[in-house]
């Protein structure tokens, strides 16, 4: 039987028609020709019925956040995101108090804190951030014998 041929369009499957398929350059991911003898489907785009054209299966819906509305594409970065409205974060970074969702995060950004310390003291190693600490710190080993000989 012909009607048989007729898929009638399903809740998780949204369509396309020809043109809008053509106007928008993006590969779309799997989809399927579909077609009808009736215009029975809706292209999501240009919202006119169609009877022949594409199916595409439905995003999953975005993750948005309670309390600012925020979007986002998976609920890991929306649980990453929580954190900074109840600041339970599992990682901070010892040196200037910022929290970060995972141990990867902090790690980048504390490679950032290395890249400021510049300012070596060649005597005992010390790292500073400006070479007015560094010059003042220097301070302490003129005069100091035991460290002044190494230098
Ligand atoms: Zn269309
Ligand atoms: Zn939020
Ligand atoms: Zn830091
Ligand atoms: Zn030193």
């Amino acid at each position: 039987m012909f009607e048989n041929e007729v898929h009638p369009p399903q809740e998780d499957f949204e369509y396309i028609c020809y043109q809008c398929k053509e106007n928008r350059r993006k590969p779309l991911v799997r989809n399927n020709l579909v077609s009808s003898l009736e215009s029975c489907f809706r292209c999501k785009f240009c919202k006119k019925p169609f009877s022949m054209g594409f199916e595409m299966k439905k995003k999953k819906p975005l993750y948005s956040c309670e309390k600012c509305k925020e979007v986002f594409n998976n609920g890991i970065l929306l649980m990453h995101h929580s954190y900074a409205h109840n600041n339970e974060w599992p990682c901070w970074c010892s040196s200037c108090k910022k929290g970060f969702p995972t141990l990867q995060l902090l790690k980048i950004h504390l490679q950032s804190h290395n890249q400021d310390k510049t300012f070596q003291c060649t005597v005992c190693l010390s790292e500073f951030t400006s070479q007015q600490d560094l010059d003042r710190h220097r301070q302490i080993h003129i005069g100091n014998p035991k460290y002044s000989q190494i230098n």
